[in-house]
C-alpha cells in the first residue's frame, strides 16, 4: 500500500502525470533549446518565458487556487520543478519566484497580503525575489545589518542585500530586515519604491541566465502593512520558507543531472574510438551505474519527503500557526535531501563531462554550461556545511543522536543519518518495484566508505555488508534506456 512514508516517483499518476508531461514538455521545447540565448541574457527572453510558464499553469503550482494558483500538492511541484530545471537558468529564475517568493506569503500572509501579491506571482504576470543575504551576513543570516525604522504609518529601509536572484525583473522583493536594528523580521518591498536601487549584474562561473545582483535601500518608506508576519518573527518566515525551499532546491538540482545523463548516454553512443562507441567500454558503463544510482537515491528520499511534508500540512487546518509547525515538521529531512542530492548532482555532472572527453571542456556541448551552473546547488539555500551542522543539531536536540563537540563529529553523525534515510528511501522504493533493485545494490556500494569514514571519523563501529553488484550490466542498462531508472 502507498503511504507517505513509502511515496515513490512511480506514484505520480493519472492527473498528475499529465502536469508532470506538461512541464516536461515546456522545459524541453521552451526552454532547453534556448540555452544559448538565456545564457546572453537576451533582452526580454527570461521575463517573457516566465509569462508563458504561467500562462500554462506553472507559476503557482502549490499557490491556493483561491490566489491564482493550482492549489496541487508541494510533492507534485517538485516533482514539475525537477523537469522546468533542465536549464539552471531558468531554473533558478523559476524557482524563486514560484517557490521561495510564495511560500513565505502562503504561509504567512494575511488574506490581503495574499490577494495582493500572490495572483501575480502564480500567474507569471509578476517576478519574486527573496532578500535575506547581505555582503557580511551570508551563512550567519541572523546577524543581517538592514534596519526598518517604524516612521509615518510604516517603515524605512536601509541597508544593502547581497546575491539577489531575479534583482534584474522583480516586480516584488521579500525582505529581511531589524525593526530598530533589533527586531528580525519580514518586508513586502514593491520594485518602484522610492529608494530601492538593483545594483549591476554579479559576473558569475555559472547560471550565466540568471539575475543575481545587490539590492540597496535607502530610506525606502513602505506602509505597515507590507510587514509580513510579525515585528521580530521574520526568522520564522525566512527559515520556514527556506526549509520548502531546501526540498525544492533538492528537486532542482535532479533536474539537470537527468539532463547530464541524457545527453552523456547520447554521446557515448555515437562516439568511437578504438572501433567501438564509448558506451561498450567497463569503465565508461561503470560511470553510468554510478550516476543512475546516485540520482535514483536522491529521487527516491525527495518524493518520500514530499509526500510526508503534504501530509503533515493536510493535518494543519491552513492557520499560521500550523502553517509554520507544518513548514518544519520535517526539517532535518529537507536539509538532508538538499545535501544528498545536491552532492549528487555534483557528481553527476562531472562524470558526465568525463564521458565527453576533451569536448567536455568545450562551450561546444552543452555539458559544459550544465557542469558550471551546478557548482552553486551545494551553496546556496544553506550551504551544505551549514545544512549538515543543522541536521546533527536538531538531531541532538531531539534526542536521536548525542551532542557532539566538534564539529567535524557533528557533520559525520549527520551524514550517516542522511545516508540511512537516503538508503532507507531506495530500499523501500526497491522493494515495491523490484526492478529498481540493482541501482540500490550500486548505492549501497557507493555510500559504504563514505559511511564507513563518517562512522569512524565519530569512532563508532565501520562494519559494513558490501553487496557485489554487477555495475557493467547496470551501467549498460542504463545506457540502453539513456535517462535514469525513473518510471518503469
Ligand atoms: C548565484 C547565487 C544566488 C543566490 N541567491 C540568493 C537569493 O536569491 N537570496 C539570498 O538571500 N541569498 C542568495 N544567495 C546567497 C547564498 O545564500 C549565500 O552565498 C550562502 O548562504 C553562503 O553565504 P556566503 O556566500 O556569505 O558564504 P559564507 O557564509 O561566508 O561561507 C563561506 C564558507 O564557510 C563555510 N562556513 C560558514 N560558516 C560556517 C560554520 N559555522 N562552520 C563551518 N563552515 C562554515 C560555508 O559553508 C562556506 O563554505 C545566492 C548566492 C549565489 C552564489
Amino acid at each position: 500500500m502507498t503511504t507517505p512514508s513509502n511515496f515513490a516517483p512511480e506514484d505520480f499518476i493519472g492527473d498528475d502525470a499529465l502536469m508532470i508531461e506538461t512541464a516536461e514538455r515546456f522545459s524541453r521545447e521552451e526552454v532547453v533549446p534556448r540555452a544559448e540565448a538565456i545564457d546572453h541574457q537576451e533582452p526580454g527572453l527570461m521575463p517573457r518565458l516566465i509569462r508563458e510558464a504561467g500562462q500554462l499553469g506553472l507559476c503557482g503550482i502549490d499557490t491556493a487556487d483561491a490566489y491564482g494558483g493550482l492549489g496541487q500538492s508541494k510533492n507534485l511541484a517538485a516533482r514539475m520543478l525537477e523537469m522546468l530545471s533542465l536549464n539552471g537558468s531558468f531554473s533558478v529564475t523559476y524557482g524563486i519566484t514560484s517557490g521561495i517568493s510564495q511560500v513565505g506569503l502562503s504561509l504567512f500572509g494575511t488574506d490581503a497580503q495574499k490577494a495582493q501579491w500572490l495572483p501575480k506571482l502564480a500567474m507569471g504576470e509578476q517576478i519574486g525575489a527573496y532578500c535575506l543575504s547581505e555582503p557580511n551576513s551570508g551563512s550567519d543570516a541572523l546577524s543581517a545589518t538592514t534596519k526598518a525604522i517604524p516612521t509615518n504609518g510604516g517603515y524605512s529601509l536601509t541597508g544593502t542585500k547581497m546575491w539577489i536572484s531575479n534583482a534584474q525583473w522583480a516586480d516584488v522583493f521579500l525582505v529581511m530586515a531589524k525593526v530598530d536594528g533589533e527586531k528580525f523580521s519580514a518586508f513586502l518591498v514593491p520594485r518602484n519604491t522610492e529608494g530601492l536601487t538593483v545594483e549591476r549584474e554579479e559576473y558569475k562561473m555559472g547560471l550565466k541566465g540568471s539575475s543575481t545582483a545587490r539590492v540597496t535601500l535607502n530610506d525606502a518608506w513602505i506602509p505597515a502593512e507590507n510587514l509580513l508576519h510579525e515585528e521580530g518573527k521574520g526568522h520564522q518566515v525566512a527559515f520556514n520558507a527556506l526549509n520548502i525551499g531546501r526540498f525544492k532546491l533538492a528537486s532542482m538540482s535532479i533536474g539537470p543531472a537527468r539532463y547530464a545523463i541524457e545527453i552523456a548516454a547520447e554521446y557515448a553512443k555515437n562516439r568511437k574510438q578504438f572501433g567501438q562507441s564509448l558506451a561498450s567500454f567497463g569503465m565508461i558503463q561503470e560511470k553510468f551505474a554510478r550516476m543512475a544510482a546516485l540520482f535514483f537515491g536522491a529521487e527516491s528520499a525527495i518524493y518520500r519527503v514530499g509526500a510526508l511534508i503534504d501530509d503533515a500540512f493536510a493535518e494543519t487546518g491552513g492557520t499560521v500557526d500550523g502553517n509554520r509547525k507544518a513548514a518544519e515538521k520535517y526539517a532535518i529531512q529537507c536539509a538532508m535531501v538538499k545535501v544528498f542530492s545536491t552532492e549528487a548532482e555534483s557528481e553527476i555532472v562531472d562524470e558526465a563531462l568525463q564521458v565527453y572527453g576533451g569536448y567536455g571542456f568545450t562551450e561546444e556541448f552543452p555539458i559544459a554550461r550544465v557542469y558550471r551552473d551546478a557548482r552553486v546547488s551545494r551553496i546556496y539555500e544553506g550551504t551544505n556545511e551549514i545544512n549538515r551542522l543543522f541536521i546533527a543539531g536538531r538531531l541532538a536536540k531531539e534526542g536521536a543522536m548525542p551532542t557532539f563537540e566538534r564539529q567535524i563529529e557533528q557533520a559525520a553523525a549527520a551524514d550517516l543519518a542522511m545516508y540511512d534515510f537516503i538508503l532507507e528511501s531506495a530500499r523501500l522504493r526497491s522493494e515495491r518495484f523490484p526492478s529498481l533493485a540493482p541501482l540500490y545494490e550500486v548505492l549501497t556500494e557507493i555510500l559504504a566508505p563514505k559511511r564507513i569514514l563518517a562512522n569512524s571519523r565519530i569512532k563508532g563501529d565501520g562494519d559494513i555488508d558490501f553487496p557485489e553488484p554487477d555495475v557493467e550490466a547496470i551501467g549498460a542498462a542504463t545506457l540502453e534506456r539513456g535517462r535514469p531508472w525513473t518510471g518503469l
